[in-house]
C-alpha cells in the first residue's frame, strides 16, 4: 500500500512509533525511525534492516526546533522526497492538578504540543516544495493525538490539555494546507499495550477501572494503531484532511460503564 513512500515517525524507538515503523515498512515504505534514546532507536533500525526493511535511525528531541529542522533536512537529502511524517514521540505525567510543578506542566506541553507543531511545521515547509507524487499528493502529516483530547483524566492534565491542543493543530494545519496537497490527521488511540500504557494501568485495579471503560474488554495492540496510519498515510485517505481517527476499543462511544469479566 506504500510501495516506494517514505515516511519520518517521531519517537519510533518503542511502542506505538516503532509499531509504525514495522508496519510502513511490511507496506513498502523506506522509514527513517527518530527519538532521543540512540540505543534503543539505533537498535530497532537494525533489526529492520535484518530483517529486509529500508530503515535508518537519527536522534532528535522534538522539542529541540533546529534537532526538528535536521532531521527534516536529512530526510529530505536521505530519501529525496518526504511522503509521511508521524508526529508520534509523547510523555504523561501523574499528578494532582493541585500539587502539579509547572516545570513538569511545561515539560509535557513541550513534548507533546510544541513538539508536535514543530514537526508538522517544519515537515510541511519541506512537503509544500515537492512535486505532487502519483496519486496528486504533496505529503502527508499524522499526529499522534489520543482519546484524551476529548475526554479527560485530571490526573494527567498536562497530557490531556496538550493532546486537545493537538486535534486544534491539526485542523489549522490541515487547514492551512488542504489546497496544497498536504493533508493531516490525527489518530486518537485509547488504551494500547505499551510502557506508556503500563505505566498508568500498572496495577490490577488500574487496569480494572481501564478495562470498565474499553466496551472491546482490552488494550490495543501497538499495530492496531499503525494500521490506521497506514491507512491516512495512503491514497485511501485521499479525502480526508483535518481528522482525528479513533482506534479504541469503543470508549468514546461509551454512556454507561460494561461489567468486566473476571
Ligand atoms: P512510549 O512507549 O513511551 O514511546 C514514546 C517514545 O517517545 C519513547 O521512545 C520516548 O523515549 C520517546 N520520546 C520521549 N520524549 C521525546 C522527545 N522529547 N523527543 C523524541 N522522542 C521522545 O509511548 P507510546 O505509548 O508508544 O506513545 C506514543 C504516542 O501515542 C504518544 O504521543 C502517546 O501520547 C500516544 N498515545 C499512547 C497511548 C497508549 O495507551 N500507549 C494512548 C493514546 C495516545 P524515552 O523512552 O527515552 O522516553
Amino acid at each position: 500500500m506504500l510501495k516506494g513512500k517514505t515516511a519520518v515517525i517521531t519517537g519510533a524507538a518503542r511502542g506505538i512509533g516503532l509499531a509504525c515503523a514495522q508496519r510502513f515498512i511490511q507496506e513498502g515504505a523506506a522509514v527513517l525511525l527518530s527519538d532521543i534514546d540512540s540505543a534503543a532507536g539505533e537498535s530497532a533500525a537494525e533489526q529492520l534492516r535484518a530483517a529486509g526493511g529500508d530503515a535508518v535511525y537519527r536522534d532528535c528531541d522534538v522539542t529541540d526546533a533546529d534537532a526538528v529542522q535536521a532531521l527534516i533536512d536529512f530526510a529530505a537529502s536521505h530519501f529525496g522526497r518526504i511522503d509521511t511524517v508521524i508526529a508520534n514521540a509523547g510523555i504523561v505525567h501523574s499528578a494532582d492538578i493541585l500539587d502539579l510543578a509547572v516545570e513538569d506542566f511545561d515539560r509535557v506541553l513541550a513534548v507533546n504540543l510544541r513538539g508536535v507543531f514543530l514537526t508538522g511545521q517544519r515537515a510541511a515547509k519541506r512537503m509544500v516544495t515537492q512535486q505532487p507524487d502519483a496519486d496528486g499528493g504533496k505529503g502527508v502529516i499524522i499526529n499522534m493525538s489520543s482519546i484524551n483530547a476529548v475526554v479527560a483524566i485530571p490526573g494527567i492534565a498536562p497530557y490531556v490539555v496538550a493532546k486537545g491542543g493537538v486535534n486544534q493543530w491539526t485542523k489549522c494545519l490541515a487547514l492551512r494546507l488542504a489546497a496544497e496537497g498536504v493533508r493531516v490527521n490525527a489518530i486518537g488511540p485509547g488504551s494500547i499495550n505499551t510502557e506508556m500504557f503500563h505505566a498508568i494501568a500498572d496495577n490490577p485495579q488500574k487496569l480494572r477501572e481501564v478495562l470498565s471503560r474499553t466496551p472491546m474488554q482490552r488494550p490495543g495492540e501497538p499495530d492496531e494503531v499503525a494500521k490506521v496510519a497506514v491507512f491516512l498515510a495512503g491514497d485511501y485517505a485521499s479525502y480526508m484532511t483535518g481528522q482525528t481517527v479513533y482506534p479504541d476499543g469503543g470508549r468514546l462511544g461509551l454512556n454507561y460503564v460494561v461489567p468486566v469479566k473476571e
